[in-house]
């Protein structure tokens, strides 16, 4: 469970940022350098609430699915649902972990987006070419390839969803923990 140490704590990192700060001050960056301009009274980041409360539901599913004990309830702080995600799948079968990884890998992602760092793709392989040069296009939601010869059938250059990106960065590591044992 090592592996997934650094993404489970960027995730829960990225879910407090979302759940203490822009859900109460939707006008401010997470690091509160620019002025605010919130009166009292501002609605909540509808966004951002909508987007916290899918991604917990989310996880709370997945593991009450795959969990081979009863999970009792969810931790008090939101962000802390990655622990308890990993705490009562930690005994689950390979698979449902498999996909529990892949889960929080991109929940860690769709978190950074969420929070304007849409620097986190360009870190990940190309999952066509397998070259870096990843890029995010809000516009639509995908991560564009720069790479010019890698097209679709059509000619047009390729882009893949989080999820996609997601799931490769968890096979290939899980490609390379097989391979060094
Ligand atoms: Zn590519």
């Amino acid at each position: 469970m090592g592996r997934t140490d650094d993404d489970t704590a960027e995730a829960s990192a990225g879910l407090h940022l979302l759940d203490t700060h822009y859900r109460e001050h939707p006008q401010t960056g997470p690091t509160g350098r620019r002025a605010t301009n919130a009166t009292p009274g501002t609605p909540l980041n509808i966004g951002i609430v909508d987007h916290i409360t899918r991604c917990v539901a989310e996880v709370v599913d997945h593991a009450r699915t795959e969990a081979p004990k009863p999970t009792g309830p969810l931790p008090d702080r939101v962000a802390d649902i990655y622990d308890w995600y990993l705490q009562h799948t930690a005994d689950a079968g390979p698979e449902a972990r498999l996909r529990r990884d892949i889960i929080i890998k991109r929940q860690q992602m769709e978190h950074a987006i969420a929070l304007g760092d849409h620097k986190v793709v360009r870190t990940h392989w190309c999952p066509g070419c397998r070259t870096l040069g990843l890029k995010w296009n809000s516009h639509a939601r995908r991560a564009m390839c720069l790479n010019g010869r890698c097209l679709d059938r059509h000619g047009a250059g390729r882009s893949w969803t989080l999820a996609r990106l997601a799931t490769q960065y968890i096979l290939d590591q899980e490609i390379r923990a097989r391979r060094a044992t």
